[in-house]
């Protein structure tokens, strides 16, 4: 019997999104299905280390050589999305010549470029590193945008004939017996001028083979046949400072534990991790001493990180795996590399082939090595093209540099475009409308939120996370309504409220959990701002109900108000408006959405 389509992947992160491009380049008809939108699940909420390998050139080796292999590869393919900052591993009083002494072989062991550097050598690359740091390891990290990836490698999928549907969540497998032959899905509306299907409505899609690319939630589609996939979910917070201090990656050069890197991301940097199991990647608890203890470990590398405003946090679930019966009983201690499951050999269950483990850095890698596996399933040859095919946006890197100010722009909005667009700048940015900048902190100008809205309409977070509006220093406090504003007259007022809405609850959601010292006056004065000039407090002067300004004195030690009738505040007066949801109400699908 003719199937829908050849291959189906489930899940639109970065493995599924580098699976699709893979299997589509090779001639394949792909579809691949996502319940939230691209980038719901980890990737969305992941440190955007582009990994050289140092971090685990002692522990775990096979992963620090494909990383290393892979850093290579991304930065040719991907430049539009890579920045290659370098990276240090600083060595404090406290950390041992011994642990230094590994790292660096470990590093030339696995091929990592590595030079030594004295502690005043890496206080020149870096000034605010710690007078204290005896010495540093230089090795190539970079900083990778997680959600430009993912989107170009959607794009390369359907520039292929590829079908990408997200909101359409897999709620049970086709299976003949033993054999599975498809899903499936139940859609929903997503924000955004994709097509869905009808709400609610569900539609079954049948395959010649399967790919479960879902990550941490990988076992519960197992389940659904009753595959025992163990993926062991372990979480991890994130937390964003308001300026970058530091240009290059550094990694506190000791073992292993908490709050060891700082990653410059833009115009700000991302303090992590932490490392601890949980039993469901989609309910775990976010504490504010997570927070604390990231902030303060990492001020003791760079002392000014005192001194910095917190602008959000995010928390993400890593999508471990180890072999049965190696019983690690430390999450970090699982291995960081990837495994194909293959179902018929392991469970007598033909039809679907699973893929758990691996890093961001190595999503390409592992989509190659899965999908030699499913070419040679289906008896199709082809070779893999995604090491050397640049993503789009990617080609002719060159051309990112050149000629500054070809769209009359000032030079550093230009460049900051430019390295957004990559070899679409051009299309993008010539234009004869006048082209303000909307968003100051990060210098996004109205020709490219056009152009994110003319690829996703109304749905605000993606052209977010296309353009990086509203992701700087004041979180969208001046930003928000003149990106919104550009709906209008396209989409009605509405529509456009509506959009602006969704828009505020994503950056509150990561706000929520900064709520004191400076970042506190600067929530309260984004209140003021949206909720007065915008009279979204429908006028407090004339109001019955004060605003409940107290509700703002939420201290540090707490990690942040919970209360409800705080966090409502926050958005929306303290005033219970029918039409707009407090965070506490954002349902769990939009809940585990993109972070940074
Ligand atoms: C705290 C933290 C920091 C990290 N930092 C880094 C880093 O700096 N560098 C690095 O290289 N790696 C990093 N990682 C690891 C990296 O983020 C992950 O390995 C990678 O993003 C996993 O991608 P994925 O596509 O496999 O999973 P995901 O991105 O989780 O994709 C799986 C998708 O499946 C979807 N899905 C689930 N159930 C269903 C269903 N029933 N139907 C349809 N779709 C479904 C989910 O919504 C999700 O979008 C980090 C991870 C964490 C947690």
């Amino acid at each position: 019997m003719a199937h829908d389509t050849e291959v189906l992947v489930l899940g639109g992160g970065s493995t599924g999104c580098g699976i699709a491009r893979d299997l589509a380049m090779r001639g394949l008809d792909v579809t691949l299905v996502e319940r939230g939108n691209l980038t719901h699940g980890t990737t969305g909420r992941m440190h955007g280390l582009l990994h050289s390998g140092g971090r685990y050139a002692v522990s775990d080796q096979a992963s620090a050589k494909e990383c290393i292999e892979e850093n290579y590869v991304l930065q040719e393919i991907a430049g539009h999305c890579v920045e290659m900052t370098g990276g240090l591993f600083v060595q404090r009083p406290e950390d041992t010549d011994e642990y230094f002494r590994e790292k660096l072989e470990g590093c030339r062991e696995c091929d990592i470029p590595a030079r030594v550097l004295s502690g005043s050598e890496a206080r020149e690359v870096e000034p605010y590193l710690a007078k204290d740091v005896k010495r540093a390891i230089q090795v190539p990290d970079g900083a990778i945008d997680p959600f430009r990836l993912c989107v170009s490698n959607a794009m390369s999928a359907e520039n292929h004939g590829a079908r990408i549907e997200t909101h359409a969540e897999v709620i049970d497998l086709l299976c003949d017996g033993d054999d599975i032959y498809g899903v499936t899905v139940r859609h929903d509306s997503g924000p955004g001028k994709r097509t869905h299907n009808t709400p609610g409505s569900t539609e079954d899609i049948t395959a010649d083979y399967v790919v479960n690319a879902t990550g941490a939630w990988a076992g519960q589609i197992g389940e659904m046949a009753d595959l025992d996939i163990a993926v062991r979910p372990s979480k991890g917070v994130m937390t964003i400072m308001n300026v970058r201090q530091v240009d290059t990656v550094i990694n506190r050069c000791r073992p292993k534990g908490d709050a060891d890197i700082i990653v410059p991301h833009e115009t700000t940097v991302i303090l992590g991790t932490t490392d601890e199991e949980v039993e469901d990647p989609d309910d775990y608890p976010e504490a504010g001493w997570e927070v604390d203890m990231v902030i303060d470990t990492l001020t003791e590398l760079v002392p000014i990180l005192a001194e910095a405003r917190t602008i959000r946090s995010f928390w993400g679930v890593r999508p471990l795996y180890e072999p049965p019966g190696t019983g690690t009983t430390d999450p970090t201690d699982i291995t960081r590399d990837f495994f194909l499951l293959n179902h018929d050999e392991r469970d007598g269950v033909s039809g679907m082939t699973s893929i758990v483990g691996g890093k961001f850095t190595t999503y390409r890698m592992m989509a190659e090595k899965i999908s030699d596996h499913v070419c040679t399933k289906l008896g199709h040859r082809a070779s893999c093209e995604t090491a050397e095919t640049p993503l789009p946006g990617s080609e002719n890197l060159e051309a990112l540099w050149e000629g500054m100010d070809d769209f009359g722009l000032r030079s550093p909005v230009a460049r900051r475009s430019k390295q957004r667009l990559g070899s679409r700048s051009k299309a993008v940015l010539e234009t004869t409308e006048p082209n303000p900048v909307l968003c100051q902190c990060e210098g996004v100008t109205r020709a490219e939120v056009q152009d994110g809205i003319s690829q996703s309409g109304t749905d605000l977070n993606a052209v977010r996370i296309r353009t990086r509006a509203s992701m700087g220093n004041c979180q969208g406090a001046f930003c928000c309504h003149t990106v919104a504003q550009e709906l209008h007259p396209e989409y009605d007022e509405a529509t456009t409220r509506a959009a602006l809405d969704e828009l505020y609850q994503e950056r509150w959601k990561g706000e929520r959990h900064a709520l004191w010292g400076e970042q506190l006056s600067q929530a309260m004065l984004k209140y003021a701002l949206h909720a007065t000039t915008m009279n979204r407090d429908a006028d407090p002067t004339t109001s019955e109900t004060a605003i409940d300004y107290a509700a703002f004195d939420g201290g540090h030690s707490d990690g942040g108000p919970t209360d409800s009738s705080v966090a409502g505040a926050a958005t929306d007066g303290g005033r219970p408006r029918p039409e707009m949801r407090g965070p506490q109400q954002i349902d769990d699908d939009e809940a585990r959405g993109g972070e940074q």
